[in-house]
């Protein structure tokens, strides 16, 4: 079996022509959504992050900011911004890049953005929301993967989804979502004992571990979905995922890539996420 390769770049654009119309459809009603960007400090990689998320906003008509502060800025200092973009009634989404640095407490950030313009979906408002199968602000990337799937028509209900990875960020949102969509979920860590016993039972297998090539095709069942979510940069600079994909494609039944796969649908769903954030306050 040579698996279908689900390409997230080309979904990516379909759905992004769809919400340029959207937009424009908004902003003929004289609603402009926006989101803020801060980024604190000058790591390279955050940097880039940000500038894709700009240049996708800008693509589709979302108007975005990038606010940079010095990595001496404080916490109360970011704590002060936040409450005025909270209070900024032109401002719809709001995204502080992370990591920060390490004298500012990440998650007193978190929480100090209005739950209504948390387009990250990392406030507990939102997580709570999300666990108890509320409407609220998914977080992008468990978002993407999910709608990755669902742009396959992927059956999730009743089948046995092993998400290897336990981050906040990714693996436990993931988890929550694959439940919600009724799956038996299985979440595997660094600690989880005999890995490939439980990976061999997945009919999808969604892999955010963060190593290259952490998992070839013996950890799969046959005709596994696998949604691939690492991201590692190798001695050449090319960017590789955490799965063998040469390997893993022979036996899986779909398989996303890494470069074009989770990534770019991370940052669709970010636009995503601001023009319901647009919307919401608009109906305020
Ligand atoms: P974290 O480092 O926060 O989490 C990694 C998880 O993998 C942890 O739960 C860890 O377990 C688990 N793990 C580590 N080693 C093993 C092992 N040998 N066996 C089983 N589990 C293991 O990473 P993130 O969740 O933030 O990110 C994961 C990957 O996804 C990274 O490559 C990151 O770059 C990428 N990423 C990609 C995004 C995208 O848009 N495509 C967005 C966000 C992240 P434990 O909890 O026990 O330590």
């Amino acid at each position: 079996m040579t698996a279908e390769v689900i390409n997230g770049k080309e979904l990516a654009a379909e759905i992004k022509a769809e919400m340029k119309a959207e937009v424009s459809r908004l902003r003929e009603q004289g609603l402009i959504p926006h989101l803020t960007v801060v980024l604190v400090g000058d790591d390279p990689a955050s940097k880039s992050y940000i500038n894709g998320k700009k240049k996708a906003s800008g693509e589709i008509g979302i108007s975005s900011q990038i606010i940079e502060l010095p990595s001496s800025t404080t916490e109360k200092e970011l704590l002060e911004l936040i409450d005025r973009l909270n209070h900024d009634r032109d401002v719809h989404g709001i995204l502080v890049q992370l990591p920060l640095p390490e004298h500012i407490q990440e998650q007193s950030i978190i929480e100090a953005i209005d739950p209504a313009k948390d387009v990250d979906g990392f406030h507990p408002i939102n997580v709570g929301r999300m666990m108890t199968g509320k409407d609220s602000f998914l977080s992008c990337t468990p978002y993407g993967i999910i709608t990755m799937l669902k742009s396959r028509d992927i059956q999730i209900a009743g089948k046995h989804a092993v998400v290897i990875g336990r981050s906040n960020i990714v693996g436990k949102p993931v988890g929550q979502l694959l439940l919600n969509e009724n799956a038996t979920v299985t979440y595997c860590h660094s600690k989880t004992a005999d890995l490939k016993h439980h990976t061999q039972q997945a009919d999808i297998l969604v892999v955010a571990v963060g190593r290259a090539n952490a998992i070839d095709a013996d950890y799969l069942k046959g005709g596994a979905v696998v949604v691939d979510v690492g991201i590692n940069r190798l001695a050449d600079g090319s960017l590789t995922g955490d799965v063998d994909f040469d390997s893993a494609k022979e036996k899986a039944a779909y398989i996303t890539p890494v470069p074009k796969g989770v990534g770019p649908m991370t940052i669709t769903m970010l636009l995503k996420n601001t023009i319901k954030a647009a919307i919401g306050l608009a109906d305020h």
